[in-house]
């Protein structure tokens, strides 16, 4: 832990949290910036079985309009989320270029209901991306994702109504490979994401996998990459950058990252550069609202390797979100004897206060269940985060910003 980092009280970030979710409300972000910056040029690597030669940051299709030119030209080639873009809003950029130079993924939800309590149903899934090509005239998908994923193994094995979609769709040239974004499911009484991912990966026709993972993240997610490696099945981290955007309208953190020990580094460009340091790893999706953070991320991708002040930058973060900022690991899940989505719940919260997106925050917390409000304070879920977040006073401080 750096030693600056740990003057930072718990209750001065917590406070120092919220205020920057209010400054990001009144003063917005950076506007798009820079643009006659030249872009660096990402590396690719192998999207698994699917054999797709991918840049190694993955575009996404709520990226800003103007900064979809500036991607494309600094090698991003896959298109998470395309199935939104219709013939008119596809994005001029890669409708000029020719279709098999850029790879468009198609995500596919339960139908009649959320991921939670959604259904899996082989004709409307088909049917869901017949009509999104039919609006989009990009002719074919790339990657048909089944969005949020299984929630147990046992449901994997006998729900294959996603797998028949695919397939049929596949027949009919309309999509090539099949992917998963996968997420945990304790608190619904089903299995971490891990562990369905590994029993996926034994099982034809899936190819791809994408999934939480961050620094100081659990090592079963660790060792899934190694293993996905292993049986070429391609790797898309997401969720990765958590703290990262609190952390940069935090006045106490910006004076500490002026210390000359962080030259030249932060802890997004850190984060980038350690997740790329990974060789197993394909590549990784990461929420971008601007042409700066563009030129970081990108920057930091394609350029050298971690130096010293990136693993300070990142041991600063560490230190910061300590007590503060949920990894996503729901570990603390199973613990819960009310079954509250504890990490779906912090989920929102990093929606509100690192991407700054509140309004789309307050409509998932909103679609629960179970909320904060369902917290007995029993402290079961204490022990087990290894964050050592006051779980009961987060969710109670949560609902007030989300409730
Ligand atoms: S303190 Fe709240 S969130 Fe934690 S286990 Fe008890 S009821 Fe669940
Ligand atoms: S609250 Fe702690 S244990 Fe629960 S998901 Fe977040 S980091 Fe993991």
């Amino acid at each position: 832990m750096a030693d600056d980092a740990k003057d930072l009280s718990r209750r001065d970030l917590m406070r120092l949290g919220a205020a920057g979710v209010a400054a990001a409300g009144v003063t917005g972000l950076p506007v798009i910036a820079a643009q006659d910056a030249a872009p660096s040029k990402l590396p690719t690597r192998r999207y698994g079985r699917t054999g797709l030669e991918i840049g190694w940051l993955v575009g996404a299709s709520d990226w800003p309009k103007e900064l979809i030119p500036r991607a494309v030209n600094a090698g991003v080639n896959y298109w998470h989320k395309a199935q939104v873009w219709t013939a008119e809003t596809m994005p001029p950029a890669l409708k000029r270029q020719p279709r098999e130079s850029y790879f468009l993924e198609c995500v596919v939800d339960r139908v009649s209901g959320d991921h939670t309590r959604g259904k899996i149903d082989e004709e409307q899934h088909y049917q869901f991306v017949k009509n999104r090509l039919k609006a989009s005239g990009v002719g074919y998908y790339d990657v048909f994702k089944f969005h949020f994923g299984y929630h147990s193994v046992e449901e994997a094995k006998s729900s294959p109504g996603m797998v028949r979609a695919f397939e049929r769709l596949k027949k009919e040239g309309l999509v090539k490979h099949l992917a998963i974004s996968q997420h945990h499911y304790p608190n619904i009484g089903g299995d971490m994401a891990w562990e369905i991912m590994n029993y996926l990966a034994d099982k034809e026709p899936y190819e791809a996998t994408q999934f939480f993972y961050t620094y100081n993240d659990r090592k079963e997610v660790q060792e899934w990459i190694d293993v996905a490696k292993k049986k070429d099945i391609g790797t898309i981290a997401m969720k990765t950058m958590g703290g990262v955007g609190r952390a940069a309208q935090d006045g106490k953190f910006k004076k500490l990252l002026a210390d000359p020990k962080f030259q030249g580094s932060t802890p997004a460009a850190a984060m980038v550069k350690w997740l790329r340091s990974n060789e197993n790893l394909t590549a990784a999706v990461i929420a971008t609202k601007n042409f700066d953070q563009f030129r970081e991320n990108s920057g930091a991708a394609a350029g050298l390797a971690m130096a010293p002040q990136d693993r300070e930058a990142l041991g600063l973060l560490a230190a910061y979100n300590k007590g503060l900022t949920c990894l996503l690991c729901a570990e603390c899940v199973s613990a819960c004897p009310e079954h509250i989505g504890i990490s779906d719940i912090f989920r929102y919260e990093r929606y509100a206060r690192d991407y700054h997106e509140l309004d789309r925050a307050r409509a998932e917390y909103a679609s629960l269940t179970r909320n904060g409000t369902s917290c007995a304070g029993c402290g079961d879920c204490l022990p087990s985060c290894p964050q050592e977040i006051d779980i009961a006073a987060k969710l109670k401080d949560v609902h007030k910003l989300l409730g």
